[in-house]
């Protein structure tokens, strides 16, 4: 961190602060907080689905490695995997939207997958997760990995 010369020591006090500040909004902006995560579920039902799902609370979980999101109707309650964290927008969305079609349709049945179908980047996310799983079964070929 570079510090501007000649100041006093409260203006330096106040300069990292503010410096601090800044870097924590940075961090806090890469991954969104549960009370984020819920306002952005809302934004997507308001979109999709004309508000009809409303779930209660959203937030990741560490425990859900063979799932990507599960939900709980009875409680409007959303849970995401955190492996989610770090990959794009559009396939954050597509989880959100399918738990939020969960809270209104049980099981995977045609009418499911109607409501998913507004959504215009459903086939692509579905793609991009199934290639994040085919991934994870490739063996690491050692020729792969030289540079
Ligand atoms: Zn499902």
């Amino acid at each position: 961190m570079l510090i501007p010369a000649r100041m006093s020591e409260a203006e330096e006090q106040r300069w990292v602060t503010v410096m601090l500040d800044k870097l924590a909004a940075q961090e806090s902006r890469s991954v969104l907080g549960d009370r984020e995560l819920t306002e952005r579920a809302l934004r997507l039902s308001e979109q999709y689905y004309g508000g009809r799902a409303r779930p209660g609370s959203v937030r990741w979980v560490t425990n859900q490695n063979t799932r990507w999101g599960s939900c709980t109707p009875s409680e409007g309650s959303i849970r995401l995997s955190h492996r989610l964290q770090g990959m794009p927008e559009y396939v954050l969305d597509y989880v959100l939207l399918h738990e939020l079609a969960h809270l209104l349709v049980p099981g995977h049945g045609p009418g499911f997958w109607r409501l998913l179908e507004s959504y215009p980047r459903t086939e692509r996310a579905r793609g991009y997760l199934e290639g994040v799983v085919a991934a994870a079964r490739l063996p690491h070929l050692p020729d792969a990995r030289e540079e």
